[in-house]
């Protein structure tokens, strides 16, 4: 299924040109316009999905190893020593374009690790609550 007003459905069906690294039936995966390093590519699903909840079977059995697969390639092809796959969901979680895609960022010897985030303390009661939480709605 497409999205006529979404540009990430243009660029994954080959309407609007893109720097492209791999193409199957399910997936056309790009380099990011604002790459977080050199090599940094987006995988993104040639049907639309706004986030990984609305994914589609076949797109989700497959999203791991296409990631894994370009990853490996970007430590050949670029000498990258390890990639970060990032994947956001909602605007609260950093996304942007409401399309599903995964990043695969390349990361490189002495330079930036995965984004940084804060981490607190917890402590044992607050943790088994929270899980409760969840658990129940799953
Ligand atoms: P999000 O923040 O939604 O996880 O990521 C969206 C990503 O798409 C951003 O890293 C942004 O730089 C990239 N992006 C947005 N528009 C375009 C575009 O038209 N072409 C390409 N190649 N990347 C885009
Ligand atoms: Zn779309």
């Amino acid at each position: 299924m497409r999205d006529n007003t979404c540009i990430f459905c243009k660029i994954a069906n080959g309407e609007i040109p893109s720097a492209t690294v791999y193409e199957d039936e399910t997936f056309r995966a790009i380099l990011d316009l604002n790459p977080a390093s050199k090599g940094h590519t987006i995988i993104l699903p040639k049907d639309h999905y706004k986030d990984v909840c609305d994914l589609g079977e076949t797109a989700a059995q497959k999203i791991l190893p296409t990631a894994a697969r370009i990853g490996k390639a970007m430590k050949k092809s670029l000498g990258c020593t390890g990639f970060n796959l990032v994947q956001n969901n909602g605007v609260s979680a950093g996304q942007t374009v409401f399309h599903f895609h995964m990043h695969v960022i390349p990361r490189y010897e002495g330079g930036p690790a995965m984004v940084s985030w804060e981490q607190q303390a917890s402590n044992p009661e607050e943790l088994q609550k929270t899980a409760e939480q969840i658990r129940q709605e799953l």
